[in-house]
């Protein structure tokens, strides 16, 4: 069928009054080159199709034409579930914490909130990102932290280097560091309390709005003792699984002809890292060149697609590769079957366990029923 192909995304760029030239200069993308552009979205809803015979259309508009054929085991009547960006962060983005789907639905009227992670693509030396709490906090310590503008002294540090990879759960602080380029995979949410912008105004001297109430009531206050992710991987293995959360999984595959892979009844995301790669959906499917650092959507229905590198001696093109799992047990099922002890597959999901208690001090329901 000839609906059933790798469709080439148009991204589209968005200055940001932390962002660079880091796009264009050292991911090679046509970025405008006359503003800081901080972000590209890659894949969401709204992004068009350069190729084929969807070109022009967009995600949206092909989720309600196409319907399942498109999203599989997803509902095709929601927003399209994932959104990826690349992020060039010349400057701190602003300290900021989203809300989990229930607050969303209660309290912005919005069918997500948003869990994302990052895989981080360059850093500067000694670069760090904000990563939750040093300590267990509570929300009156944090208002009182933050009227005081002394929160920074219980936000913790991560340093990151390249290829680490960073999980946030709805609920926990964080904020990407000056002189990090990462690819972010989320849900497809435009929901962000901002706490603390660092006192920055944009060009017409405006600072930008926080949300330090709602912040509050979203907040996991638990200390974070998480780190990057140790990701699920066997030498000599081409597949490295890196997240697989509730809402979304991703891999690093290095691409290989001959090796088929399973749509898993998802819609497949596919960004390219250093190398151009070409990809088949489907086993006969007409093969679509990828650029570095651009991305493709492949049709759930396609059932299988091939990844190979575009120069025959490109011993080492990788793509990182987004879908929506279709449960817990499914992925664990899917790794086990990889050849994964049991123990090791559940030490590795037990990293995207989602925060708990989020917006109350921890203990303080364990307290609360521990009354007579
Ligand atoms: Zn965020």
């Amino acid at each position: 069928m000839t609906d059933l192909y790798p469709m080439l995304i148009q991204p589209r760029y968005v200055e940001r009054i932390w962002g660079g030239h880091s796009l264009a200069e050292r991911l090679g993308k046509p970025a405008p080159r006359d503003q800081p552009i901080g972000e590209s979205w890659e894949v969401y809803e709204e992004n068009g199709v350069v190729n084929g015979v969807h070109a022009g259309r967009t995600i949206g508009d092909l989720r309600a034409e196409m319907g399942r054929t498109l999203t599989g085991h997803v509902s095709p009547t929601d927003l399209f579930p994932l959104l990826i960006k690349l992020i060039d962060a010349q400057d701190w983005l602003s300290v900021q914490v989203h809300p989990d789907d229930r607050f969303a639905q209660e309290h912005e009227g919005q069918p997500y909130g948003k869990t994302e992670c990052w895989y981080v693509i360059d850093t500067a030396p000694g670069a760090t990102l904000t990563y939750g709490f040093t300590r267990d906090s509570s929300p009156d310590e944090y208002v009182e932290l933050v009227a005081a503008g002394r929160l920074e002294e219980i936000l913790r540090p991560l340093p990151v280097r390249p290829g680490d990879v960073v999980y946030i759960p709805a609920g926990t602080v964080h904020a990407i560091g000056a002189g990090i380029v990462v690819y972010e995979l989320q849900q497809t949410s435009d929901i962000t309390y901002r706490i603390y912008d660092w006192n920055r105004r944009d060009a017409s001297g405006h600072t930008r709005a926080l949300h330090v109430d709602n912040a509050r009531q979203v907040l996991d206050y638990h200390r974070c003792t998480r780190g990057t992710v140790r990701p699920l991987h066997k030498p000599g293995a081409h597949r490295t699984m890196v997240i697989a959360g509730p809402y979304f999984c991703l891999e690093v595959i290095e691409a290989a002809a001959a090796r088929a892979l399973s749509t898993d009844e998802s819609p497949v995301a596919v960004t390219a890292l250093d190398q151009a790669l070409v990809v088949h959906a489907g086993v006969s499917g007409e093969p679509v060149t990828l650029a570095p650092y651009s991305s493709l959507l492949i049709p759930a229905a396609a059932g299988t697609y091939l990844l190979e590198p575009a120069a025959p001696r490109a011993q080492t093109a990788r793509a990182l590769v987004a879908y929506v799992p279709i449960s817990s047990a499914a992925t664990r099922a899917d790794l086990i079957g990889r050849g994964f002890a049991d123990t090791d597959v559940d030490v590795f999901l037990a990293q995207f366990a989602p925060a708990a208690d989020l917006g109350q001090a921890p203990g303080a329901r364990a307290k609360g029923a521990a009354r007579p």
